[in-house]
């Protein structure tokens, strides 16, 4: 596990499954119907129950790089946050600016409703294909960025990554410039 202080919050990565975690929110690599799907989706419905879908038909879907909340069901998570990250062509059609926004869009809702601790997985980098060298330091620095600009919110973001690899190029990018200390994150 590697932890962080960002601007009074801590940014954690571990490796682990995103259904166990007992944050405020987790968050789902949701696609724009947001009526379920394989990899991180399919095991949250799996784990929240029937609760979670039942309430995703009624928001009319997602466009992507936008998120929407639920209640989590089931799971010990209190809310799920469906985020809907980009697929990946060739990186050249705004699929960075996409994948920051699921992150920043997910961040925002959080807030919004009062949540304290958010659990993210890797968006887009599975069945989306987005290689994980580039979502890795994409998807910190937009966390590092937003809990710099809105410090006394958050208290806890937390990146389960489902396998070593996955942890090894998050814990490269935490380490790289996207999370420069000069841009607001302590060394620890
Ligand atoms: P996307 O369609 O956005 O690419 P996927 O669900 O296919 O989403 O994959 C996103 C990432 O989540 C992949 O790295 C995958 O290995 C990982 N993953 C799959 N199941 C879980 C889980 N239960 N907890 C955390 N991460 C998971």
């Amino acid at each position: 596990m590697r932890r962080r202080d960002c601007a009074g919050a801590a940014l954690e990565l571990v490796r682990g499954d995103i259904t166990s975690q007992a944050t405020d929110a987790i968050v789902n690599a949701a696609n724009t119907t947001l009526l379920g799907g394989g990899g991180v989706d399919g095991a949250i419905h799996r784990a929240g129950g029937p609760e979670i879908l039942a309430e995703c038909r009624t928001l009319g879907g997602c466009v992507t790089g936008d998120a929407k909340l639920t209640r989590g069901g089931r799971l010990p998570a209190r809310f799920v946050i469906h985020a809907v990250g980009p697929v990946y062509r060739d990186g050249r059609h705004g699929e960075p600016e996409l994948l920051a926004s699921a992150y920043r869009r997910s961040l925002e809702i959080a807030v919004e409703h009062g949540l304290r601790s958010v659990a993210f997985p890797s968006i887009s980098t599975g069945a989306y294909r987005f290689p994980i060298a580039e979502a890795a330091p994409i998807a910190l620095g937009t966390v590092v960025r937003f809990l710099v600009a809105r410090p006394g919110t958050l208290t806890l973001v937390r990146f389960v990554l489902f396998g070593d690899a996955d942890l090894a190029a998050y814990e490269t990018a935490l380490a790289g410039p996207a999370c420069d200390p000069g841009r607001g994150v302590a060394q620890g």
